[in-house]
């Protein structure tokens, strides 16, 4: 393969005829790239219809007209900020174009036969155009954009010039070979590669259907699913540790625990002792709702690494969480537990230290603080993350490299979506846990107006009358802890002159012992309410709780509101969420929040607060749309998603270092992609 085939594309916009160094700058901003492919993916989103040509007397005012016009005359203006009028006429009658900019004027020659299109307004009962979309002399027509493709433009940029620059760089794109099985261009009804941009940016018979759009998208997604498949194969060819053990451990384990595993979790745990036992790095995602019982799981992977001999950390994102595992795994594990975190200093911290040095620690649960530098382990067999996507990248490689060898269990309780799943946690293998363990009782979620606070209060204090527990979750006022927590706060105040000292507050800005205490206090049932913000979100495990009540429900997302409603429900008693919202709510918001009142189902909540919200919010980002994803659109192409999984897969099992004539146009499209990493990995073998 020539790699020289993608020059062309890789050519700078600026290098495009008419297309000057100013334009160039803003249309590499706008397409997020300053490459001629960059440009070409920017694709369109509608299509406008010229094709309709009318006459001067037949077309509608307030609507797009294309006609074919005599110009009568010029009427230059007496002062130099009015307009220019050029009368135009046909055979049913006359009109006028107004230019603002006396510039275009050339463009209408005195005399000219025409092809105009352009929005028609009526002017003092005189159909008007103020300048015209398009113009070309009907000898011209050929060339005229019967059907106009409307992009997503910014403010410097009009649709002729990013016009111009796109019909330029279609002229570029190489003939290259074709990377799809021809039986999956058949069955979709697909355009090739090339043909697709053209249909798109200058399309010419026919307004462009999806064929096109899912054609590049499938491209795309294509694209990261190999490299995803390269890299899960990578991995699996790197040496690991076989973990294996006697079952010592875990069978006391089971007997502390006082219960018998959920199917969904013996099922996991499969899963996970399978990549524990084999040879090879393990990359695995849990994922399960709040209460699925993942952290147990987590406990009995760990307790396998120490049965072979070995040590297993686990790194929570919060100290609140941290020592919530770290009470939970001291519980049931008969063997050595440390707890590190940045507030551990002095000798406490050079014992555990010395203790993970020589081994004579085997298990470890904490926060960041444990994969700096200085902390060393004999041996780290399987390192466990919770909540992972809190966490960045390069931190959790940097846990992994504690261990040279070192298996990784990655847990979280946010249900992922499924487009999310494949296309962002694609090179992970996945265990789901789809059961609550048996006994939990369905919880009951109402909503309120903030206005009906009194009842609300009413209804608390008949729930505490009844011996019950309650999380009050206070609204996120925005991104600052800071006046969250006031409004914590202030809530906290209100309910204490109602309550009296059985009401308790735990929020961000507190000092770590203070919120600590709270939550103990709450804990103990010695304070019977608890006002919070969202601290309280991951982690905390009261099975007394059973009423939850959220203020300005419809600020958060319904996941959100899932894994919140999930820290009540743990316990013998009925269980009730209280959604309080504002007074006034839109339709969809009403019906978005009436979402949760209908399901307790995570994964079914998760792939709608994604349709509703976009993927944000999961990815920790503000931006809407899959970052990362030029072409994709998660909710359009989401049927292409597994499709293109198992494509990978199969293409790699079939031609593993991508020799055969589809392998060759792979690299290609892999290149074209930017996957180059998958393409050093596949070449090198
Ligand atoms: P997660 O980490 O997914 O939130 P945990 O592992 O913390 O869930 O489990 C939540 C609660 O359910 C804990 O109190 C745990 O002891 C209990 N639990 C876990 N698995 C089971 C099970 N199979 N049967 C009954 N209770 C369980
Ligand atoms: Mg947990």
């Amino acid at each position: 393969m020539s790699p020289d085939i993608l020059a062309p594309l890789r050519a700078p916009i600026a290098s495009l005829p008419g297309v000057g160094p100013r334009f160039s700058s803003l249309l590499a901003k706008l397409v997020g790239g300053d490459s001629v492919r960059d440009l070409l993916f920017h694709l369109p989103i509608d299509f406008l219809d010229r094709r309709h040509v009318t006459t001067i007397a037949a077309a509608q005012p307030g609507a797009i007209a294309t006609l074919r016009i005599d110009i009568i005359r010029h009427e230059l203006p007496e002062k130099k900020s009015h307009p220019t009028r050029v009368i135009i006429g046909d055979a049913t009658g006359f009109a006028e174009i107004v230019l603002f900019h006396p510039a275009r004027l050339p463009q209408f020659p005195k005399g000219a036969k025409l092809l105009i299109s352009g929005k028609l307004d009526l002017f003092a009962d005189r159909k008007t155009m103020p300048h015209p979309d398009f113009v070309l002399p009907v000898t011209q027509e050929q060339n005229f954009p019967f059907i106009e493709p409307v992009w997503p433009l910014t403010a410097g940029i009009v649709p002729r010039v990013f016009r111009r620059a796109a019909l330029a760089a279609l002229t570029l794109l190489p003939d290259l070979p074709e990377w799809h099985d021809s039986s999956i261009l058949k069955s979709r009804k697909w355009p090739g590669f090339a043909e697709s941009f053209h249909l798109l940016h200058a399309p010419t018979e026919t307004i462009p259907d999806e064929k096109p759009f899912e054609r590049l998208a499938y491209d795309e997604l294509l694209a990261r699913q190999i490299a995803f498949a390269v890299s899960r194969s990578i991995r699996r060819k790197r040496p690991g540790i076989s973990l294996t053990g006697d079952g010592r451990l875990r069978k006391s384990a089971l007997q502390k625990f006082g219960f018998s595993l959920t199917a969904s979790q013996l099922q996991a745990l499969r899963e996970i002792d399978t990549d524990l036992a084999a040879p090879q790095k393990m990359l695995r995602l849990l994922q399960g709702d709040v209460g699925s019982g993942k952290t147990i799981l987590a406990l009995l992977a760990m307790l396998r690494a120490v049965e072979a001999g070995a040590q297993a950390a686990l790194l929570a994102p919060t100290e609140i969480l941290a020592k919530q595992h770290f009470s939970t795994i001291q519980k049931y594990a008969s063997v050595p537990v440390a707890f590190l975190s940045g507030n551990i200093k002095g000798k406490a911290r050079g014992d555990i230290l010395e203790g993970l040095a020589d081994g004579a620690i085997p298990l470890l649960v904490g926060t960041h603080a444990i994969f700096q530098k200085h902390v060393e382990f004999q041996n780290l067999a399987l390192a466990v993350i919770d909540e992972q996507h809190r966490f960045g990248v390069d931190q959790r490689l940097a846990f992994a490299a504690k261990g040279a060898k070192t298996d990784l269990l990655v847990m979280t309780a946010t249900p992922i979506p499924r487009s999310l799943l494949l296309t962002h946690w694609g090179e992970m293998d996945i265990s789901r846990l789809t059961e609550k363990p048996a006994g939990r009782k369905p919880i009951t979620t109402t909503m309120h107006k903030l206005a009906d606070l009194e009842k609300v209060f009413a209804a608390i204090a008949r729930a505490i009358a009844r011996g019950g527990r309650i999380y009050w979750v206070c609204p996120l006022v925005s991104e600052s802890e800071f006046l969250d927590a006031t409004a914590a706060i202030h809530r906290h105040a209100t309910l204490r002159e109602k309550f009296g000292n059985i009401v308790t507050l735990a929020h961000g800005q507190m000092d770590p012992s203070a919120r600590d205490g709270a939550l103990k206090s709450f804990q103990a049932g010695i304070a019977k309410i608890l006002v919070a913000t969202t601290v309280i979100e991951v982690g905390v495990d009261v099975p007394e709780a059973n009423v939850i009540v959220i203020e300005h429900a419809e600020r958060f997302g319904l996941a959100q509101l899932h894994q919140l409603r999930g820290r009540v429900g743990r316990g013998a008693a009925a269980s009730f969420c209280l959604l309080l919202h504002d007074d006034k709510l839109s339709t969809t918001t009403k019906k978005r929040l009436s979402f949760l009142k209908q399901t307790e189902d995570g994964f079914a909540i998760a792939d709608e607060d994604f349709r509703t919200r976009g993927p944000g919010d999961y990815l920790g980002t503000k931006q809407s749309g899959l970052p990362g994803y030029r072409l994709a659109d998660p909710e359009k192409h989401e049927d292409l998603l597994p499709m293109a999984r198992q494509d990978a897969i199969l293409i790699l099992q079939r031609d593993p270092k991508l020799e055969s004539p589809r392998g060759h146009a792979l690299k290609i499209l892999l290149n074209l992609f930017d996957q180059r990493e998958a393409l050093t990995t596949v070449k090198s073998g």
